[in-house]
This record gives structure tokens, C-alpha cells and sequence, in this order.
């Protein structure tokens, strides 16, 4: 399929800057932002405006269609003002318009009302996923969908809800941040919101999460066939990373040194008569043990976080009754209801004096007459 490419000019710039008044984006009749990572043509044209020309991808919509779309200019300005913009860009004079574009303003449910489960609060039962939790993407719908779609499950089989932590999956970063932070642009999954970046890599998912989803039946006997062998064939290769040595050294030291090509650990693994190696398992095991040095401390970090992370804040717990508590911190604690001390501890609002306070009064217990006085039920 071939895509091409074109690009706006000085006179479409011109263009559209003669009819941004005409555009519902700026002249407040859509009150919403757009995603901040794909802005509108219009957008581009007065943030950029140092800039003559933005690039438009030119993307056949099937193979047996002469409609292409026009990635990169998307607009909430009338249509004769498209069908100019489209006459001027080079190489689309004589293209004809099938489908204007538009912009339309989305509502959301805000983060205080739902769970990292994908659950809303205050209708038990009923789960959310994707653009109605204030995301953007198909990544973030779907990775949304597969924890709304598991917890719905498990709440009809009355099993204990499942939640990812922040260092076991991005999806883990994604639900916890949906839930306590409230984003005033749609949000977007990054690999730069996860403080655990060294762990979460793409080399190591199956690892990550494999045996997790074995537990849990999410894995269909193929793909469960398929992970057990290839959690045999790293082992394998893993055994021989502790038993070979090559003038003296442990393949294992050997295989940390970033100066030492992967081919050649498979030509000592292949000499020592290690068995079939497998190239997916042997790259896997490479890139673990490079990182090897590093992650313990990223691993202890991460245990330190897990401890405040996983500790539960009981439901009861009333933060209007906590002695002490800044007014500030009980709003934003009633409003968010965090379910553990990480989730309250990444609140806008809540600092580590109150997080104290809400420690000594969970420790007091349900019994304490200033703690479950006026509590919820
Ligand atoms: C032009 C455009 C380009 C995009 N490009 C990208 C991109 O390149 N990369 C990227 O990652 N993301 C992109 N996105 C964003 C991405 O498409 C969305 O964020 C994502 O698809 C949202 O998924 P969702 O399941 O939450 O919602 P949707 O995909 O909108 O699904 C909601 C579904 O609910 C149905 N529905 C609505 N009301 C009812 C009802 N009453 N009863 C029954 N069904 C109903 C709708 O028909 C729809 O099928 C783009 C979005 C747009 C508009």
C-alpha cells in the first residue's frame, strides 16, 4: 500500500489564520482540549507559528478505494474553508472531499469515581473502559478493557478483584494514574509516567506477566502451551549461563558485557553442547543479565514503594474524623477514596504529614470514637 506524503503551506497558514474565527475550537464554542500529541490544523498553525509548513500523510483508506485520509490536519473549521485548504495542498488540486472533518467534545467520568479495577464507585457492578475514563488511544482503550473485562468477570464468579501494580505493567501505571489523578487533558500512556522503566520492558512482558495470566485463565491452551515452552527454553539457557565457563569465566559474566555479541555466547553455548538454543530465549536472557547490575537497586526502590503501595486504607476510615487532618487533605481524600496508601500518596493535595495521620489512624482501628464517628457504612 502506498502512502505519500505532502505538506501545508504559507498560504494555507494564511488561510486558515483569515478564518479561525469560524473554527467552534477557538472561538469557545468547544470548550474541551484536544489531545495535546495530535492537534488540530488550526492549532498547529497559531502554536507553531514560526513554522511554514506541517507535514500531511497521505493514507490509502483500503486497496480497492480511491479514498485516501489526509493524516495531520485535523480541523473544526467550516467546510469551504476544507475544501480550500485541500485545493492548495500539493498534489490534492483536484481531490474532492468525502467526508469533512469535525470536532466533537467528549465528557468523562471524572477519576474520582472509579477504581482501578476499571469498577465505578457508586454503581457496583457496572465497569468502564477506554475514551469514558479520559484516555486517548487504542493501547490505553484496550488495556483498559482487558482489567474492566477480567474484574466483571471475577465480580460475577465473586472472586477477589484484580489490580496491577505500578512496577508489574504499564497497565498497572495507566489504571492507577486514571484513578488518582484528574486530568485536564486526555490522557495518553507514556512510557516516560512509570518509575519503574527498567523492569517494565517489552523484552520481558511474557516474564512479567505470563504466569500471572496462567493463574488467572486469561491464556487460551495454545498460547498457555506457548509460554510454558518458552519459560523451559530461557530456563535452559539460564542453567547453561551457571555452568558454563569459557578460560575461566562464567558465561553468565560473560553475557553482562554489552563488548560481547550475542553470537558469540551462542557459538560457547552451542560448543559446551547446551542443546538447541533458541535466539527469542538467548536475547531475552542477554538483556536481563545486562540490566542485571542495575535492577537490584531499581528492585529495592521498588520493594520500599511496595510497602506504602500495597498497604490497604480500610473503607471505614472517615477522613473528616482523623485528628489534625488539613482540610485540604480530608476533600481530596473524601473525593478520590483511595483504596491503598500509594494511590493517596500521588493525590494532588495529600503530603506526607497527612499520610501519617491517616497510617495512625488505620492503626487505631474502627474502634477509635474519633475515627468511625459519622464514618460511611
Ligand atoms: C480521527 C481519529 C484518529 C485517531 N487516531 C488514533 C491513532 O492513530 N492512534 C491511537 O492510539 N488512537 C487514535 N485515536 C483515538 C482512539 O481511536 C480512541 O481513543 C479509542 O478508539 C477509544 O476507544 P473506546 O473503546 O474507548 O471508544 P470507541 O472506540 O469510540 O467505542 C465506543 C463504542 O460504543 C458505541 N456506542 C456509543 N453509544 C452507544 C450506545 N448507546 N449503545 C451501544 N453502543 C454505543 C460506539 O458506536 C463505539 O463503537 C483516534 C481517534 C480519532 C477520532
Amino acid at each position: 500500500v502506498e502512502c505519500r506524503m505532502t505538506a501545508t503551506t504559507p498560504a494555507i497558514h494564511e488561510l486558515i489564520r483569515a478564518n479561525l474565527d469560524r473554527a467552534p475550537m477557538f472561538t469557545g464554542e468547544i470548550e474541551g482540549r484536544g489531545p495535546r500529541y495530535c492537534p488540530s490544523i488550526e492549532d498547529k498553525v497559531v502554536r507553531f507559528a514560526d513554522r511554514e509548513s506541517h507535514l500531511v500523510f497521505l493514507e490509502p483508506e483500503g486497496l480497492a478505494t480511491h479514498s485516501v485520509y489526509p493524516n495531520g490536519i485535523s480541523t473544526s473549521l467550516p467546510l469551504d474553508v476544507q475544501q480550500e485548504m485541500i485545493r492548495r495542498l500539493p498534489g490534492c488540486e483536484h481531490a474532492e472531499i468525502l467526508q469533512p472533518g469535525y470536532a466533537v467534545e467528549y465528557d468523562m467520568v471524572p477519576a474520582w469515581q472509579i477504581d482501578a479495577t476499571g469498577e465505578t464507585k457508586s454503581i457496583p457492578g457496572l465497569f468502564l473502559a477506554g475514551q469514558i475514563n479520559g484516555t486517548t488511544g487504542y493501547e490505553e482503550a484496550g488495556g483498559q478493557g482487558l482489567m474492566a473485562g477480567l474484574n466483571a468477570a471475577r465480580r460475577v464468579m465473586e472472586e477477589e478483584p484484580i489490580r496491577l501494580g505500578r512496577d508489574e505493567a504499564y497497565i498497572g501505571v495507566m489504571m492507577d494514574d486514571l484513578v488518582t489523578k484528574d486530568p485536564r487533558e486526555p490522557y495518553r500512556m507514556f512510557t516516560s509516567r512509570a518509575e519503574h522503566r527498567l523492569r517494565l520492558r517489552a523484552d520481558n512482558a511474557s516474564e512479567r506477566l505470563g504466569e500471572r495470566a496462567l493463574e488467572l485463565g486469561l491464556l487460551d491452551d495454545a498460547h498457555a502451551q506457548h509460554f510454558q515452552e518458552a519459560t523451559a527454553r530461557r530456563n535452559q539457557i539460564e542453567e547453561a549461563f551457571d555452568s558454563v565457563r569459557v578460560q575461566g569465566t562464567l558465561l553468565r559474566d560473560l553475557a553482562g558485557r554489552p563488548d560481547i555479541p550475542v553470537a558469540e555466547l551462542r557459538g560457547h553455548l552451542e560448543r559446551h553442547g547446551s542443546g538447541e538454543i533458541c535466539s527469542v530465549a538467548l536475547g531475552r536472557a542477554v538483556v536481563a543479565q545486562r540490566y542485571a547490575g542495575y535492577l537490584p537497586r531499581a528492585d529495592a526502590e521498588a520493594r520500599r514503594q511496595a510497602e506504602l503501595e500495597n498497604k490497604p486504607i480500610p473503607e471505614w476510615l472517615n477522613p473528616q474524623q482523623i485528628p489534625g487532618l488539613r482540610s485540604e487533605a480530608v476533600e481530596v481524600l473524601q473525593q478520590f477514596q483511595p483504596r491503598t496508601f500509594g494511590q493517596a500518596s500521588r493525590l494532588a493535595g495529600v503530603n506526607p504529614t497527612d499520610l501519617s495521620l491517616v497510617a495512625l489512624a488505620v492503626r487505631r482501628g474502627p474502634s477509635d470514637p474519633s475515627v468511625t464517628e459519622g464514618a460511611p457504612t
